[in-house]
């Protein structure tokens, strides 16, 4: 079987203008050698954080045994990186026939003179040409969510050119903005810190990793309804599945009209879950998508189950599963 090939982007150039934090308010010394990497007072460049992880990612992969491709950065020339053009990216990637890509960066909130409270992590998709990208980033922002503690902000749909699966032929492309370099804490205790970007590289690649290994498969329908079905493999057990799919045995039950919940073969095919998506507009709220979709402000919690939010907080362009029953 051929093998997996994965295109890891680092974002920007080291000398590409903005794409920096705002002065750091403290030294740091990034990879605890004892020596101050970025002086107080100093910017710290997007670019460089973006390779930080880029470049222990893309060994992690190769070591798990995937073809490996970099487009925007040299491992041996971060700090010298030209600012890659953007469509000279998406022919690379094209060109290698590449089958998934991932696009490392950093958010910035504001005009990024001054640090702002805005903060967390998300993963970018398409708008338009998304192919499976939203199955790929929920799965690696379920991992990223694991390590240190950050909002989560959730999958956002954009017309990003690498998020672009139509113009790179790829069968998935996800853009992640690890956090945000316009924010104090996450600018100085992740962005410029390399245990943090070791962790966030783990966490990707163990996303990717189980995406490419998910025995499971989302198809839609003409009314816009997904439906995830899983294969039974041996040792599946309903409650196990339940686990791993953050729904219930009961439901699953319901779902697949089964009349003995402890009897499920291996080949069988069943129904995890069923959903619409919804796209989060400016002004919205839990309640009244709730309102809107589910015929009542009050069943809010099942949306934040299924999108596994940990709180009410909700973003612009952010997609939304929605339960259908
Ligand atoms: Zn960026």
């Amino acid at each position: 079987m051929a093998k997996i090939k994965i295109a890891i982007d680092a974002g920007h150039g080291s000398k590409t203008a903005g794409k920096r934090t705002p002065p750091f308010t403290q030294a740091v010394d990034i990879d605890k050698d004892g020596k101050i990497d970025v002086k107080k007072g100093e910017s710290y460049h997007e670019h460089y954080a973006n390779v930080g992880i880029a470049s222990l990612l893309y060994h992690k992969l190769k070591a798990n045994g995937y073809d490996v491709i970099k487009t925007g950065w040299d491992d041996d020339n971060a700090k010298n990186d030209d600012d890659t053009p953007l469509s000279n990216r998406q022919q690379t990637i094209k060109k290698n026939k590449c089958d998934y890509s991932v696009s490392i960066h950093f958010n910035a909130y504001g005009s990024g003179a001054a640090y702002n409270s805005v903060a967390g992590v998300c993963i970018y998709i398409h708008s338009q040409y998304p192919k499976e990208s939203r199955h790929l980033a929920e799965y690696v922002l379920q991992e990223l969510r694991k390590g240190t503690s950050q909002q989560n902000r959730g999958i956002h749909s954009d017309n990003l050119a690498m998020c672009n699966c139509k113009t790179m032929n790829t069968k998935a492309s996800i853009l992640c903005e690890i956090a945000f370099m316009t924010n104090e804490r996450e600018a100085q205790k992740l962005m410029a810190n390399s245990d943090f970007w070791e962790e966030c590289a783990t966490e990707i690649a163990k996303g990717i990793e189980r995406y490419c290994n998910c025995n499971n498969k989302e198809e839609v329908n003409s009314k816009g309804v997904y439906t995830l079905t899983h294969t039974v493999v041996a040792g599946d057990t309903l409650s196990k599945l339940a686990k791993t799919y953050n729904t219930t045995v009961d439901k699953l039950v319901k779902l697949n009209k089964l009349k003995d919940p402890n009897k499920i073969s291996v080949g069988q095919k069943l129904i995890l879950m069923k959903y619409k998506l919804y796209t989060v507009k400016q002004g919205d709220t839990l309640s009244k998508i709730s309102q809107q979709y589910l015929g009542s402000a009050k069943r809010y919690p099942e949306i934040m189950e299924l999108n596994m939010l940990a709180d009410t907080l909700i973003h612009a362009e952010q997609i939304l599963k929605i339960p259908v029953d």
